[in-house]
């Protein structure tokens, strides 16, 4: 299987080209040149499949045997999800007889990106370990220095996947005192040498800023081989089609047997979605996927009008509560709302291309090369005007795949609230509360027998100042009984790693970088410095 760039081009990688390249030189993310179908007997052969046995099986469809043979692909998997808590991996809670939760959030950090960045921080090793072994003795081995900046809740996953990875180091830039303690403590209680965690004194545009000047900075950034784990990485999309076939089967083990299933996912950059979109592609039976936003609602809005328009034109109708614009509508630089769901804020939603690329190759009529240049023009007028209107045959073509809600904070918390307050009692972080909310709105249009599966993707202590927020008025609510895991215990007073950052310049996190990855393999200088 290859692979090649959305926005057209001659090239085509292999797997491993793909992952260690992450976005195409023109633009574009990469997608395989064609979508695997089903083995004929999939449905009784895979029924008892583990998430591991489940992975080999998907991810070997996409992946030549001559790059990662069966064996050594369930080593990397066996090894990826040895870290989660849940037999699982990925369980369904059952909430009612139409309802159900999937359950991304038992790895490491407790939120759904470890599904992908576990697996992805594997194959970086697997591979740059293969690569350097054919180098003769006194060759540059190849490394790669990771650098990326959180607000705080996704900095942990990538530190998660990557720590104590061979050849790999990893800075996390966030801003000092403006993370959240216990999402502070994630990051900065791991310990491995190869993990550098620098708090900015600055905002997290600040340190967004100073990343993207580092990836800008050709000399810097080809000295150090610089890399990112950003949710376009095809691994990631790849890893996240495995628990829509466990779902499945796990679900379809406890409804009637004519019941469709219909997944319910809250959306930020519509990684998490597109794995099921390539999952229904492939042939799992399912009703339209489900695309459930924050106020950044830039897919909500497409799906209604066929516009892809950075800036909010209007608030959705009936979807703004009093909350938002005045105490949560904070209207942050650059048009990004804060929500209570921050891992969803976002302007763009960086993996939509990969369907758009779809969506124009149907319309084109199957030419590869009238789609490629379709979405080149598409993301090039995106760059330019912000917005791009798609013609009417492929709206329609997205809606048949597709149905989307907008969910205010309002109905986020109020969604938190009547989790809790029914038996079976749940609770919900705030973006799987954004996931639920959607699912009851869109329940009415769906066939009666639809069973929805709503994807859960943050533990609810992730997220403890809006869960308590919605839950403190309830006498039966407490926090540490309810919704504290055991793993958090005790996390803020664990040893921390640190390296302070006196202001947001871009030559102080390059001097940084210089220092350690410099000093070779010897990383005991990093440890709580300032500079
Ligand atoms: C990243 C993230 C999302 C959004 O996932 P996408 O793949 O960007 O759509 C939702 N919830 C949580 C908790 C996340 O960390």
């Amino acid at each position: 299987m290859k692979y090649f760039s959305t926005r057209g081009g001659n090239a085509t990688l292999t797997f491993e080209e793909a992952v260690l390249t992450g976005l195409a030189p023109n633009g574009g993310l990469y997608i395989p040149e064609h979508i695997p179908t089903l083995p004929g007997n999939w449905k009784e052969d895979w029924k008892e499949y583990s998430f591991v046995e489940l992975s080999v099986a998907v991810l070997s469809l996409y992946i030549s045997p001559d790059e990662l043979s069966p064996d050594e692909l369930r080593t990397l998997v066996e090894k990826s999800y040895s870290t989660f808590r849940h037999p699982d991996i990925a369980p369904a809670t059952k909430i009612s007889d139409k309802l159900f939760i999937l359950e991304l959030f038992h790895g490491p950090t407790f939120a759904f990106k470890d599904v992908a960045l576990q697996l992805l921080g594997n194959l970086f090793e697997f591979f740059l370990k293969r690569r350097n072994a054919l180098k003769a003795p006194g060759e540059t081995q190849e490394k790669l220095t990771v650098v990326g900046a959180t607000s705080g809740d996704t900095g942990s996953a990538a530190i998660y996947g990557l720590r104590n990875k061979a050849n790999i180091s990893i800075f996390i830039l966030h801003p000092k005192g403006r993370v959240s303690p216990i999402q502070e403590a994630q990051m900065t209680t791991v310990t491995d040498a190869n993990v550098h965690n620098l708090a900015v004194k600055g905002t997290f545009d600040d340190c967004q800023d100073i990343v993207k000047a580092l990836f800008a900075d050709q000399a810097f950034n080809a000295k150090h081989r610089l890399g990112a784990v950003n949710s376009i990485n095809w691994a990631r999309i790849l890893a996240q089609t495995v628990y829509y076939f466990l779902a499945y089967f796990h679900v379809r083990r406890q409804v009637p047997a004519g019941a469709e299933l219909q997944f319910v996912v809250p959306t930020g950059n519509f990684g998490d979605i597109l794995a099921g979109y390539y999952a229904k592609r492939m042939g799992l039976p399912m009703g339209r996927l489900a695309v459930a936003t924050n106020a950044n609602d830039i897919l909500a809005r497409f799906w209604r009008s066929g516009r892809y328009e950075k800036a909010a034109s209007a608030p959705a109708e009936g979807a703004a509560g009093p909350v938002e614009g005045a105490s949560d509508g904070k209207q942050a630089v650059g048009g990004v709302r804060e929500t209570l769901s921050p891992a969803m804020d976002i302007l763009v939603s960086s993996n939509f291309e990969r369907l758009l690329w779809y969506l124009a190759y149907e319309s084109a009529g199957g030419s590869r090369a009238a789609a490629g240049a379709t979405v080149n023009g598409w993301m090039g007028r995106m760059k330019s005007d912000g917005r791009v209107e798609v013609p009417v045959d492929v709206l329609e073509a997205a809606r048949r795949d597709f149905v989307a809600e907008r969910i205010s904070d309002e109905q986020t918390l109020e969604t938190i609230r009547s989790f809790f307050d029914v038996q079976p009692s749940y609770v919900a972080d705030p973006h799987t509360a954004v996931g639920l909310a959607a699912a009851r709105l869109i329940a009415p249009q769906n066939d009666p027998a639809t069973v929805q599966v709503v994807l859960s993707t943050a533990h609810p202590a992730k997220f403890s100042e809006a869960v308590t927020r919605a839950l403190s008025a309830s006498p039966s609510f407490d926090f540490e009984r309810d919704v504290l895991p055991v793993e958090f215990q005790g996390l803020l007073d664990r040893e921390k790693r640190v390296i302070d950052v006196e202001e947001p310049s871009e030559e102080l996190v390059k001097r940084v970088i210089e220092d350690v990855v410099g000093a070779g393999t010897s990383h005991e200088g990093s440890a709580n410095g300032s500079v």
